[in-house]
């Protein structure tokens, strides 16, 4: 495995400096249905963003601790923009939210829940993630999440199943077969 090793505190595209690690917006661990994708342009076309599988109503928690920056609807849906240190910016929606602008969010706190909107066939949530005015892969947030801690675990699992390439994806890695 290339470049095994995440220190507290290293600073990496969309690792947040202060050695901070997200956590899913939704729980437990969802589907990924639609990953992020950008061009190499600003105006290039992509998905802004992650869609995680949801169900309409369940609960949206911050990544990351964070001040609510903004909290309302654009164009025709509602989303919860939460301003982290370091000037990371993740965002929710659709949802209905349950914060407002200015509220301060410990990691894990819920902001709302799921509305329908996003995604055609399933309900979903999109997750985003921006620093300044460049889109980050909300996955990569997940990064530093235990390459020391979970990797060991995940191998003497028998049966990551469905959870593989995601969990690979989220981590960056290949996990090696058990
Ligand atoms: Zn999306």
């Amino acid at each position: 495995m290339r470049d095994g090793t995440v220190r507290a505190g290293t600073v990496r595209d969309g690792t947040v400096r202060d050695g901070s690690v997200a956590v899913w917006p939704l729980d437990p661990v969802p589907r990924v249905i639609r990953r992020f994708s950008v061009g190499p342009f600003p105006w290039s076309p992509g998905h802004r963003g992650a869609d995680l599988v949801a169900h309409d109503g369940q609960s949206v928690r911050a990544a990351l601790a964070g001040i609510v920056s903004f909290s309302g609807r654009v164009v025709d849906r509602s989303v919860v923009s939460v301003l982290h240190p370091d000037g990371l910016r993740t965002t929710y929606g659709p949802l209905s939210p349950a914060v407002v602008r200015g509220q301060r969010v410990e990691q894990g706190e819920v902001l709302g829940t799921v509305a329908p909107g996003h995604c055609a066939v399933e309900s979903c949530l999109h997750w985003g993630a921006l620093r300044g005015e460049s889109y980050l892969d909300p996955l990569s947030l997940l990064k530093a999440l235990g390459r020391p801690v979970l990797l060991p675990l995940l191998r003497g699992s028998a049966d990551l199943g469905e959870f593989r390439p995601q969990l690979e994806d989220g981590l960056g890695v290949h996990l090696a077969d058990p």
